[in-house]
Parts: structure tokens; C-alpha cells; sequence
């Protein structure tokens, strides 16, 4: 059965573009989030296999929307979306259990490859 994956992300062309990647592989895209409240919402709705979370984002960004889920799905399996210069970010990310992280801009390789090695 294909996996369910969650986009969130507040940069349209970012969405369309994570959107046309994996559904070219097989994936089923079951939401989309611009911002990290509505990830959280989109999250309790769809209990999706895996979130891609932008960190920069309006409103809440990506590592307290990460955190809000955890607290409640610390089972839920996230990827980090940052730009260069993050490090920081991404690194509080992963200690509070994001599963890998991808930096802007993305090769599309990258993107399936960490997927794969969280998802399958
Ligand atoms: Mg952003």
C-alpha cells in the first residue's frame, strides 16, 4: 500500500515541487500545510506515515510543530525541510526526534532517498 505523506511547507512552489517528487514514486500525497499550526491540525486529521516539515515557516514554525506532534505522536516519523545556515535548527530538531533533515535546495535523489530510509 503506498505511503501517506504530509507536506507542510509555506512556500507554494516548495509544496508543488516535494508534491511532484514523490508522487512520480509512488507516494500518496494525503495533505498540505503553510504553516505549522495547520501542520499540527493536518496531522491529528490525516495520521500520516511520514510529515516533511519546512522550519521556517509563519505562525508556528516547523520545530515547535514538530515538538506539538511528538508530544502526543512521539511514534510520528518527520523529516526536517532547512535552508543553509540552520545548523542550529536542524540539530534542536533532531534531538527532539525529527528523523533526518534536508537542506534547500533540494535534488530530487535526496529527497526520495531520505524518505526511503524512513518510510520504505
Ligand atoms: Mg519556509
Amino acid at each position: 500500500m503506498a505511503k501517506n505523506v504530509l507536506i507542510c511547507d509555506d512556500a507554494a512552489f516548495m509544496r508543488m515541487m516535494i508534491k511532484d517528487i514523490l508522487s512520480k514514486n509512488g507516494y500518496n500525497i494525503v495533505g498540505e500545510a503553510e504553516n505549522g499550526a495547520k501542520a499540527v491540525e493536518k496531522f491529528e486529521e490525516t495520521k500520516p506515515d511520514l510529515v516533511l516539515m519546512d522550519i521556517t515557516m509563519p505562525e508556528m514554525d516547523g520545530i515547535q510543530a514538530l515538538k506539538k506532534i511528538r508530544e502526543t505522536h512521539p511514534e510520528a516519523c518527520i523529516i526536517m525541510c532547512s535552508a543553509m545556515g540552520q545548523q542550529a535548527m536542524v540539530i534542536e530538531a533532531i534531538q527532539s526526534g525529527a528523523k533526518d533533515f534536508i537542506v534547500k535546495p533540494f535534488q530530487p535523489e535526496r529527497v526520495l532517498e531520505a524518505v526511503k530510509k524512513v518510510i520504505g
